[in-house]
């Protein structure tokens, strides 16, 4: 049986629901049986690769760098899963909008900022914010989400049996959102 090449990737989240990845335990030698991870923060592969089947993405769209990223990924990958609140609506990622780019720039880099950094905020080599935190499918094409804040990790693991066994699923009994 030919393997599944399976990314991983988090964006604006807290890696929580990476931790959930993890949380499988022992299931994730079973899982790992019938899957290639080509990308990952657990491998080291600095470039995301072509062909991918199925990419899990953690966390919302904060930065010019997430966007072209996160088209980069739709354009490689099969199927794309959104994993966890903070990828499906955006969740504690998006509550600096409520505020702005310039307001949390300003409370991070100047009111709370240990060092004199002269009114300048970092602005090469790091990505820059975008004004408004946005979900994925605001931007592609989702093809399944796993609420949760973290997604269960037995979702995840639900999912991905059903995923490589070619075979649907109704998540509802495994996710809710902000759990
Ligand atoms: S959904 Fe929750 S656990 Fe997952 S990345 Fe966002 S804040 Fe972290």
């Amino acid at each position: 049986m030919k393997k599944i090449r399976l990314a991983t990737i988090w964006l604006d989240g807290c890696s929580g629901c990476h931790m959930s990845i993890l949380d499988m335990d022992a299931k994730l030698i079973e899982i790992a049986q019938f899957v290639d991870v080509v990308y990952s923060p657990y491998v080291d592969t600095k470039e995301f690769p072509k062909d991918v089947d199925l990419t899990i993405i953690e966390g919302a769209l904060s930065t010019d760098h997430d966007l072209e990223m996160i088209r980069k990924i739709r354009a490689n990958s099969k199927y794309i899963i959104g994993l966890g609140d903070c990828a499906i609506t955006g969740n504690i990622s998006a509550m600096k909008n409520l505020f702005g780019s310039e307001a949390v720039l300003e409370r991070s880099y100047g009111e709370l900022s240990d060092i004199n950094t002269s009114g300048g905020y970092p602005c090469k080599i790091v990505p820059k914010l975008l004004d408004k935190v946005l979900p994925l499918h605001e931007v592609i094409k989702v093809d399944y989400f796993l609420p949760g804040c973290p997604t269960p990790s037995e979702a995840i693991y639900e999912m991905l049996k059903a995923l490589i066994e070619g075979r649907e699923i109704d998540m509802s009994a495994y996710t809710r959102f902000g759990k």
